[in-house]
């Protein structure tokens, strides 16, 4: 075996954790990685998602703990090769992202038992690849805190939302979406189960003056230049 494959396999069973704000950039960031890297993309705030999109469809109140709880150990969450998620099945695409998801996603995934059926999955998803860039909340901290890379990617808060913005394209939302971030922001950085939170030896990336192939260029000079900090 030349060295060339020897490090392309390096690479591949590498487990590079993701965190950061809403609307850091994560998804787009770690999905590009992912690629440039031959590993798999890892979005874990589409599974918190599924599960306050399927408690949604069934009725379920977001107060009522046990059958959230029900919801997350009962539902069958899977990927495609793109990193897209299909609940039960189904494509969960466009509902996961619908802002009735986006207003109790992070009351949903403040409750302990929910994490606790979704880490698991997690972990399974990055034995069964051989490993992945993986992103959400508590990443670097709970899931994979001794991943080969770890990464806080931040930007301030009207830069997030100005992105989601231009993403969703609704520029008259705006304001909404603002305030919305910042109120997922609050739940999942002040809960007490795993909240969103810079962990010592963790590399920072604040991205406000930074474009997503800059961003994508620094975490690959990292990587490839293994300086793990
Ligand atoms: O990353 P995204 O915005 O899709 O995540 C949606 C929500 O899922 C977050 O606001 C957070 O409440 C929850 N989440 C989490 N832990 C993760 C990933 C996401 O609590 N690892």
């Amino acid at each position: 075996m030349d060295r060339s494959a020897c490090v392309g396999d390096k690479l591949r069973t590498m487990i590079i954790a993701i965190d950061g704000p809403a609307g850091a950039g994560k998804s787009t960031i770690a999905r590009r990685l992912g690629r440039e890297l031959g590993l798999f993309f890892l979005d874990t705030g589409a599974m918190y998602r599924s599960v306050a999109a399927e408690a949604l469809r069934r009725g379920v109140d977001t107060s009522d703990e046990a059958a959230l709880v029900q919801v997350a150990r009962g539902i069958d969450l899977r990927f495609d090769e793109e990193g897209e998620i299909f609940i039960d099945g189904r494509p969960g695409g466009q509902e996961i992202r619908a802002s009735a998801v986006d207003g109790i996603v992070s009351v949903v995934a403040a409750v302990p038992a929910v994490r606790a059926a979704l880490v698991p999955k997690q972990k399974l998803v990055a034995e069964r690849q051989g490993g992945v860039v993986a992103e959400g909340r508590d990443m670097t901290t709970v899931v994979f805190p001794e991943a080969d890379y770890r990464f806080f990617l931040d930007a301030s808060a009207a830069e997030r939302a100005r992105r989601r913005v231009a993403q969703r394209g609704q520029p008259e939302l705006e304001e909404e979406i603002r305030r919305s971030m910042e109120e997922r922001d609050r739940i999942d950085s002040t809960r007490m189960d795993s909240p969103l939170r810079l962990a010592a030896g963790v590399q920072r990336v604040q991205t406000d003056e930074l474009t997503v192939d800059e961003v994508v260029a620094h975490l690959l000079e990292v990587i490839r230049g293994g300086d793990r900090r």
